[in-house]
């Protein structure tokens, strides 16, 4: 089988790491590695199946130099803006997982689970986008039901963790916790958030935008339909919470008006999807929450219930990972289709 020479942008981050781990746990046909950080980690390395691997700062030549076949970008959105042409130009296939590209109409934004079709389109600009962390886990979701009935409007509400916000923002929930112990916490760093997130919950994810969501928020809807291609009425609201890892979200999904759902029919093709499980006893105190999906790549569903007043409403709740199924795990899963589709 084909090897490939593969560079992580943003190797030093809490996502790039995690790529590094996927990579070896799935022993990805990599040839030559190639780290890229920013000038500050340049004298760092990365230990990738037993080997040390130099950190060196991403520069615009270095994909040329080192013939990188498959760049992984995840070092913020500005640095994608900059960069990603020196990778394509150097010809490589960037997989991006930053906001920046997302909603360029010319680029494929994939869940492969749910549009694997759409990463065809990589050859117009060298370039597919990676969803939104809470986007990917809950289209893995939509799908299957919007096959099954068709789905008119989602209303969801998020409960998001600390490291979404990189590393920076898991120190600082881990920080302030140790400052209340201390009785310090009026003096604790509070940086990475608008507000203290130890012991409190902010219902701001990201920047405030003209119509009153916030662009996580806007993120969550405009990726989920151009991903499903359709125009599904979504309402977001996103919200941080002191986990440290694994998104949660309370998802109520409005079907056509004339159907009727079946809940066990909803349960078995959210279960029959590929890497989502139904997780749904709530007599016995069994659903899913973050302790239960971080470190792994399944998207877990459960509190499965049709509504009281409305037979083509149903609610849920779902847990995943979202720096592996959010993030890494998802452009490891777009590479490896990429391979399959394009080197074969
Ligand atoms: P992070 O932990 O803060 O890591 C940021 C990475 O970017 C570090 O490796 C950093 O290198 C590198 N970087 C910063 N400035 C750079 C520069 N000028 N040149 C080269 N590299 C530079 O952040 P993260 O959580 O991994 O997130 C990275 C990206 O993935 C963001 O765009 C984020 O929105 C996206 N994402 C994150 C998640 C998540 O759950 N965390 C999920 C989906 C998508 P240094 O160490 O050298 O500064």
């Amino acid at each position: 089988m084909r090897k490939f020479n593969v560079a992580v942008v943003g190797a030093t981050g809490a996502v790039g790491e995690e790529l590094f781990r996927i990579m070896e746990e799935i022993d990805f046909p990599v040839a030559e590695l190639l780290p890229l950080a920013s000038a500050k980690s340049v004298g760092t390395s990365i230990t990738f199946n037993d080997v040390d691997y130099p950190v060196y700062e991403l520069t615009e030549t270095i994909f040329e130099e080192h013939e990188v076949d498959i760049a992984f970008f995840s070092a913020g959105g500005s640095i994608s803006a900059k960069f990603a042409k020196y990778a394509v130009e150097g010809g490589a296939v960037v997989i991006d997982n930053t906001s920046h590209f997302r909603m360029d109409p010319a680029i494929p934004l994939v869940v492969p689970e749910v549009n694997p079709e759409d990463i065809k389109m990589w050859k117009d600009t060298g370039i597919i986008a990676n969803p939104n962390c809470s986007t990917i886990q809950m289209v893995q979701a939509l799908k299957p039901l919007d096959d099954l009935y068709g789905i008119k409007r989602v209303d969801v509400s998020t409960y998001q963790a600390t490291s979404g916000a990189g590393k920076a923002g898991m120190e600082e929930l881990v920080n302030q916790m140790s400052d209340f112990f201390a009785f310090k916490l009026d003096d604790s760093k509070k940086e990475a958030f608008a507000h203290q997130i130890a012991l409190n919950v902010i219902p701001q994810v990201d920047v405030a935008m003209e119509s009153g969501f916030t662009k996580e928020e806007e993120k969550m809807i405009y990726e989920t339909q151009k991903i499903l291609h359709r125009d599904i009425a979504i309402a977001a609201t996103c919200v941080r919470v002191p986990v440290l890892r694994s998104h949660s979200e309370a998802i109520t999904v409005t079907f056509e008006s004339d159907v009727d759902v079946d809940l066990d029919e909803c349960r078995r093709v959210i279960h029959e999807f590929e890497n989502v499980e139904v997780m749904d006893d709530l007599k016995n105190a069994i659903y899913p929450m973050p302790i239960i999906s971080t470190d792994t790549d399944i998207t877990y569903v459960g509190r499965l219930r049709k509504d009281i007043y409305s037979s083509n409403m149903i609610h849920f709740f779902n847990v995943a990972d979202q720096i592996r199924v959010g993030a890494a795990t998802n452009s490891i899963r777009i590479a490896l289709k990429w391979i399959e589709l394009e080197n074969n």
